[in-house]
């Protein structure tokens, strides 16, 4: 990491503050075993560094919410259960989406005490309703010992019955520690803990490894679900993920459905649950209630039709 006297600093100080950040990008850069200090690079820095101050903050001062995204049950066209997905109400910056934060989170450690709210809020938002709850887990969370028993003693403090949760994981957990990761799966498994494999086909999906995971369901990424009319490949390899699973016992979910075509498609190849824009966008509780009256009345009349919140 380089920075040059005097036009990056006058004081040893800020020259070595100022090289450690030049350093810092070229260990991130691949093919390159030096960098020169830029402005920008200072800009990044500082940045990084208030977006940590600020969330230690926002999680003191109660700045997160919950949305929710409703799942539909394919089969009966009712809404099945919803995924609570996380916002950050930034003072002055206005809603923060979670690739804004998630990973600070992750990297500060402060997703554990984020991720307990996280599941605490939604089971006490949810519990009252006839539907099932997701709830992303990060793998610093996962991996945390004695998850099965922490979980337990939550659902059991706020009433939430066990089997309405299903903790979405990503393939991440498994690659570190596959032997470990199992046997927290089953452990979950046995308290009654349902887990989902979300962005399947993103990651290094390996057959091997779908086999071996006790795995209740798969939600399959985005990216395949909206190319499903346009890309041949990607509806082959959506159909035949959903066959797979069948055959594993493995429920479906397909995220990123953003029209009808590509519902009745998922239908056809006998998928089970449906999540996306064209059904509904992720809504504050407010709107999710609202939401869930108009579109009950739907499909009462036999349409099965959601009005979609754009
Ligand atoms: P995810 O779990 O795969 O969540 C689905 C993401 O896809 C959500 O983005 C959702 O708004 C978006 N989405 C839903 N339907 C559609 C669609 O039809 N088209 C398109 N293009 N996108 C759609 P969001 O809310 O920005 O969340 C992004 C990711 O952040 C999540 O991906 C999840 O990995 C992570 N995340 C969210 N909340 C939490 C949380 O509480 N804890 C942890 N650890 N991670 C979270
Ligand atoms: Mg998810
Ligand atoms: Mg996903």
């Amino acid at each position: 990491g380089v920075a040059l006297y005097p036009s990056d600093g006058q004081e040893v100080d800020a020259l070595l503050q100022h090289s450690g950040a030049a350093r810092t990008r070229a260990r991130e850069a691949t093919g390159s075993s030096y960098h020169f200090y830029t402005a920008d690079m200072h800009d990044r820095v500082i940045d990084r560094l208030n977006t940590e101050v600020a969330l230690y903050r926002g999680l003191e001062r109660g700045e997160f919410e919950l949305h929710y995204q409703p799942k539909v049950d394919l089969r009966t066209g009712q809404v099945m259960g919803v995924e609570a997905l996380l916002r950050w109400n930034r003072p002055g910056m206005g809603l923060q989406m979670p690739d804004q934060f998630i990973d600070i989170l992750e990297q500060t450690g402060l997703i554990m005490d984020a991720g307990d709210w996280v599941l605490r809020e939604a089971c006490a938002a949810i519990r009252s309703m006839p539907l099932s709850l997701a709830v992303n887990i990060s793998p610093r969370q996962f991996m945390h010992p004695n998850l099965a028993d922490r979980l337990m003693r939550m659902l059991d403090d706020i009433q939430f019955p066990a089997d309405r949760l299903e903790l979405e994981i990503t393939e991440q957990i498994v690659v570190e520690d596959e032997e470990r990761a199992i046997a927290t799966l089953h452990d979950l498994a046995s308290r009654g803990i349902r887990v989902a494999l979300d962005d399947y086909g993103t990651g290094f999906s390996s057959l091997q490894r779908l086999k071996r995971l006790p795995l209740h369901t798969l939600k399959i990424d985005k990216y395949f679900v909206i190319s499903l009319v346009t890309s041949k490949a990607d509806a082959a390899i959506v159909r035949s993920t959903i066959d797979l699973c069948h055959q594993l016992d493995i429920n479906v979910v397909a995220e990123g459905v953003e029209d009808d075509v590509v519902m009745e498609m998922l239908r056809g190849y006998g998928c089970d649950v449906a999540q996306g824009y064209g059904i509904c966008r992720p809504l504050a509780m407010g709107r999710l209630t609202e939401w869930m009256a108009s579109s009950t009345v739907a499909s009462l009349s036999g349409r099965h039709t959601f009005r979609p919140i754009r």
